[in-house]
């Protein structure tokens, strides 16, 4: 029983027909406008013979359109594979073509559709012409998303999730973060990645809740909207808080609205969530998780005992362990990688066989991730086996760096990446923006890390930076930094 379908006779929704079920800066839809929306663009998407089993591609803006086009390609039996929108003409391609998408919906007139058919977003029929027609039984294994990982590592893969993820998920995270009808997220991560529909869509909407799409991220934009829509939650990456600490002066918008917000998809200092909780109250409730896992796999509780520096314990119905080299199991504090097993483990890597062998092993999902288990289960993420340092033979987790440089008040965001080197193989070269009245040099910071750290855990240089890059989710996009280092002389 998939209770975030609308027209599902069992779903929640059906009670909640007259409520506004979603919104953004121009259109706002009860739940029933947005399932007859969907049910008009998917007679449309009939016509152009999209069917069961086939695939959408959506190249769209966060916008409610985008989601209308999901849920008719759902509607249909069909699956959805939405599409960063500011990807190049050849990222959007690849992914289009590895997907085996047979229709596209996009914003751009010229958008790369080789010999599919495309609607383009001001077509999208929004009036059922025909006669209604009944939406197909989706079963649980029915294809639901094929998501694309960030692809730091290589070229990015269409992760499979079938409607059975999708609907754990979304159950576990409304029980987990005790969602009702009341509660409003508002959704400001991108819509190509798992968080952002599992989280701030999925989730509220199968309790009857309400979604607002916000547009373009800015601090004072942010505020503006929290004190006008009242959300009650939302979920964000580092960096969107990052900027929200960042923000010279007074804010005195009310954001007396937010039960709590989400904090996740990439580390967070201790130092930032302290702060963030001090200066605006929020509640922050840190969770981890992979693509590969359908979203979150661990999560700190919204009431109970909040761990600040884990991600949490296991949420339900899923099982997090720590292994060694040999496979074993280790016990708690002791680290090593988080695997992952239970219903939201994807099915697979689509049509590459052997990656999804690697990953996934015996029912376990290896996540690539190093971290340790205390007593009561919480999860800390040491850090990110590829972002190991080796510097001489010894490991060197930048995590550990970036924690030391991040308890300088001074200090916003860091990051730590590999330089080689002629003698060491690897040095660890570490860069830091900082808040915009700190006047801290190198040396001080470097003053600092000689004294927390041991020699070889020093940075060779510290590099103080306006920003960081950050990748199309909002994370530190360490492969730029690193691919730029090693490229340039020392
Ligand atoms: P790719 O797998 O293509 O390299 P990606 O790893 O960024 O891209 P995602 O599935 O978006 O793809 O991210 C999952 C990763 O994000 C996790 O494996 C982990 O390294 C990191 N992560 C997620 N949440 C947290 C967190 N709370 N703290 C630290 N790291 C996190």
């Amino acid at each position: 029983e998939l209770r975030y379908l609308p027209w599902n006779r069992t779903s929640p929704l059906r009670q909640r027909w007259e409520h506004i079920g979603l919104r953004d800066d121009r259109v706002e839809l009860t739940y029933e406008q947005f399932s007859a929306w969907a049910e008009a663009f998917a007679e449309q998407l009939g016509e152009h013979g999209f069917g069961r089993g086939d695939v959408l591609a959506i190249l769209l803006p966060n916008r409610v359109e985008l989601l209308v086009a999901m849920f008719a390609a759902w509607r249909l039996g069909g699956a959805a594979t939405p599409v960063n929108p500011v990807f190049t003409e050849d990222e959007a391609e690849y992914q289009i073509t590895d997907a085996g998408a047979s229709l596209v919906v996009t914003l751009a007139p010229d958008a790369p559709n080789g010999d599919r058919s495309a609607i383009h977003v001001d077509d999208m029929r929004t009036v059922r012409r025909g006669e209604p027609r009944p939406p197909a039984e989706v079963e649980d294994d029915d294809l639901a998303l094929l998501i694309y990982t960030s692809g730091s590592t290589g070229r990015p893969k269409g992760v499979m999730l079938d409607h059975r993820h999708a609907e754990v998920m979304s159950a576990t995270m409304a029980h987990h973060l005790k969602l009702t009808e009341d509660d409003h997220c508002l959704l400001i991560l991108p819509l190509f990645h798992v968080n952002a529909i599992m989280v701030s869509v999925l989730a509220p909407m199968r309790c009857g809740g309400q979604v607002s799409i916000a547009g373009q991220f800015s601090a004072t934009g942010f505020f503006d909207q929290v004190e006008w829509l009242r959300p009650t939650y939302f979920s964000a990456v580092p960096t969107i808080y990052a900027v929200l600490a960042a923000l010279p002066g007074d804010v005195h918008a009310d954001i007396s609205s937010l039960r709590f917000v989400i904090c996740g998809a990439a580390p967070a200092s201790p130092e930032l969530l302290t702060r963030l909780q001090e200066r605006y109250g929020f509640e922050i409730v840190e969770g981890y998780g992979l693509t590969e896992g359908t979203c979150a796999s661990s999560c700190n509780p919204v009431d109970g005992i909040r761990k600040i520096g884990t991600v949490g314990p296991a949420l339900p119905s899923q099982e997090i362990r720590i292994t060694g080299p040999d496979g074993s199991f280790l016990p708690a504090g002791e680290d090593g990688e988080v695997v992952i097993s239970g219903p939201t483990v994807m099915r697979g890597y689509l049509n590459r066989p052997e990656a999804t062998a690697e990953t996934i092993v015996d029912g376990w999902l290896h996540t690539g991730d190093v971290g340790r288990l205390d007593a009561d289960g919480y999860l800390t993420i040491v850090d990110r086996l590829k972002d190991m340092i080796i510097r001489g033979g010894e490991n060197i987790y930048p995590k550990e760096i970036e924690a030391v440089l991040t308890t300088v008040n001074d200090v916003l965001e860091s990051a730590v990446v590999g330089r080689s080197d002629e003698m060491y193989g690897e040095v660890p070269i570490a860069y830091v923006s900082v808040y915009p009245d700190s006047r801290i040099t190198e040396e001080q910071l470097l003053d600092h890390c000689r004294r927390h750290l041991t020699r070889v855990k020093v940075p060779e240089r510290i590099h103080v930076v306006g920003t960081l890059p950050k990748n199309p989710v909002g994370k530190i996009d360490k492969p730029t930094l690193r691919r730029n280092l090693n490229t340039q002389p020392a």
